[in-house]
C-alpha cells in the first residue's frame, strides 16, 4: 500500500514524536503537534545512556539503534559518544558470572576492572568484579530530541508547540484528523506518542495497559575530572545507573517507581535516592564522593510503563483504521527510538522494517487494565516498585 504524499499527523514531539517524523516526512505531509514545547515532558529528563546491548531486546533492535545513532553523529547538534558500561556484580553473586557472562558481556574481576579502567573506581571493596558492555554509549538527550526536530523539518515536516490535541476525529471506523484546541485538522494517519497520556486521550477508542513512572536523576561535579576511560555503569542491586557527562560530570539515576499522581508530583528528587546517592553511589568512582551535587531532577510529567517492560507501537486491530499508537516506552524511549520511528513508518507504508515487531503488538496483552505490578529492568526478583 503506498501513502506516499498522505498526511501524518503526530501528536506529541517528544523523541518518539519526533523519530517519527524524522522517518516519515521525506515523502510524507508530516505535521508534528506538542501541548508544551519541543521534548518539553518526559524526553528532554532522560539521562541519554544508549545500553541497547544489556536490555532484553532482539539483536535486530539494538543493531539497527545504534547504527542510526552512529550515523546520526555530527549532524545538528548531536554526539553519540561511545563508551563501554560495567554491571557491578556484588561479591556474593560472582559465582554466577565466571563461567558465562550474560547477553555478550565479558566478566572480570575487581582487579581486572581497576587495570581495564585506570583512575575510575573508587572503593569497590563490596564487588567481586563487573560485567563489561561494549556497543553502549551516551548522548545528551535535548540536543538528540533538537537533532531530530531540524532533520524532520529539513525533510518537511511542520512542528507546532503549545497546540494541544483534544480528541481523534474518527468517520467510518476511519481515522479523518484530529481536533485540537484551535480547530480541526485533517490527516489520513494519526500517530499518538504521548507518553502514559495516550491511555487516557485514546480511551473511547482502545484500552492501552499504561502507567506513569518516574525516575530520580542527579548530577555530581566530581572533586577531579574523572578520565576519559571511566565506563558507564549500573548497580543493580541499588538499580542506579551513571554515565559521565560532556562537562565531565557523573549523572547518576535510577530509582524508577509507578507514580499515582503526576500531577501532584514536586519536581525534585526524592530526599531518600539524593542520601543513597551520596552514601552509597558516590563512593563506587574516583573522586565522586567529594564532589557536589549540581542538578537534581525527576519526571513529574512521568514516562509510561507497560506490564511486560516493553513498549507498544501498533496500529492497533480494534482501533479505527490510520491510527498508530507509541506509548509503554518504560524508561527505554530514548535508546528505542530509532526503531520506534521506523516501526511505526512500516505501520503507515506497510514497508517491512529491518526487525521484528510482534513484540510490540498490543494484542499481546490479553488483560488491558491500568492496574498492573511495576516489572522492573533490573532483573528477576526485583519486580517491585520502589516507594
Ligand atoms: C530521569 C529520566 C531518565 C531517563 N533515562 C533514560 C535513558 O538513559 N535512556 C533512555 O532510553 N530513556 C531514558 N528515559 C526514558 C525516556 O525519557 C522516555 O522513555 C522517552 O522520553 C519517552 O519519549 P516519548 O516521546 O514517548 O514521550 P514524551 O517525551 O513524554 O513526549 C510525549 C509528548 O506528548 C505531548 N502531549 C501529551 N498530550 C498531548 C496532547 N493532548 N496534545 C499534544 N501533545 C501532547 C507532551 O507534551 C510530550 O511532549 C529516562 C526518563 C527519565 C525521566
Amino acid at each position: 500500500m503506498s501513502t506516499v504524499n498522505d498526511r501524518v499527523v503526530v501528536v506529541g514531539a517528544g523523541v518518539s514524536g519526533l523519530a517519527v517524523a524524522r522517518e516519515l516526512a521525506p515523502d510524507h505531509d508530516v505535521i508534528v503537534l506538542d501541548k508544551g514545547g519541543v521534548a518539553a515532558d518526559t524526553s528532554s529528563r532522560a539521562s541519554g545512556m544508549i545500553s541497547l546491548s544489556l536490555e532484553p531486546f532482539p539483536d535486530e533492535w539494538a543493531s539497527f539503534a545504534l547504527s542510526q545513532f552512529r550515523d546520526l553523529d555530527g549532524q545538528g547538534i548531536f554526539s553519540f559518544t561511545e563508551r563501554e558500561t560495567v554491571r557491578l556484580v556484588p561479591e556474593a553473586n560472582v559465582d554466577l558470572y565466571t563461567d558465562q557472562a550474560p547477553d555478550g558481556g565479558e566478566f572480570l574481576t575487581r582487579s581486572e576492572l581497576e587495570r581495564r579502567f585506570p583512575d575510575s573506581f573508587g572503593d569497590l571493596s563490596a564487588y567481586g568484579g563487573g560485567l563489561v558492555y561494549d556497543g553502549t554509549g551516551s548522548l545528551d538527550a535535548l540536543d538528540y530530541a533538537m537533532t531530530l526536530k531540524w532533520a524532520a523539518e529539513q525533510a518537511g515536516a511542520a512542528i507546532f508547540r503549545d497546540h494541544e490535541v483534544t480528541d481523534l476525529r474518527v468517520e467510518g471506523g476511519t481515522v479523518t484528523g484530529v481536533e485540537t484546541e484551535y480547530g480541526c485538522l485533517d490527516a489520513d494517519h494519526v500517530v499518538y506518542a504521548t507518553g502514559w497520556k495516550t491511555r487516557d486521550l485514546l480511551a473511547e477508542y482502545v484500552d492501552i495497559p499504561a502507567r506513569p513512572l518516574r525516575w530520580n536523576a542527579v548530577v555530581i561535579e566530581p572533586d577531579e575530572p574523572l578520565p576519559a576511560v571511566c565506563p558507564m555503569g549500573s548497580e543493580p542491586t541499588l538499580r542506579v545507573y551513571w554515565r559521565l557527562t560532556d562537562r565531565g560530570n557523573v549523572l547518576v539515576g535510577g530509582n524508577e517507581h509507578l507514580l499515582s499522581d503526576p500531577d501532584g508530583t514536586p519536581m525534585g528528587v526524592q530526599p531518600s535516592f539524593r542520601e543513597r546517592v551520596v552514601e552509597d553511589v558516590a563512593p563506587l568512582l574516583s573522586g565522586v564522593a567529594a564532589g557536589r551535587i549540581r542538578r537534581e531532577d525527576c519526571c513529574p510529567t512521568a514516562d509510561c510503563a507497560s506490564p511486560d517492560g516493553l513498549p507498544v507501537i501498533d496500529a492497533p486491530t480494534e482501533g479505527p483504521e490510520g491510527l498508530v499508537i507509541v506509548t509503554g516506552l518504560h524508561g527505554r524511549g530514548v535508546m528505542l527510538s530509532p526503531v520506534t520511528g521506523r516501526a511505526v513508518r512500516s505501520l503507515v507504508t506497510s514497508e517491512t522494517p529491518p526487525f521484528p515487531m510482534a513484540q510490540f503488538r498490543l494484542d499481546r496483552f490479553e488483560d488491558r487494565s491500568a492496574d498492573f505490578d511495576y516489572r522492573s529492568h533490573w532483573g528477576p526478583g526485583d519486580d517491585s516498585a520502589v516507594p
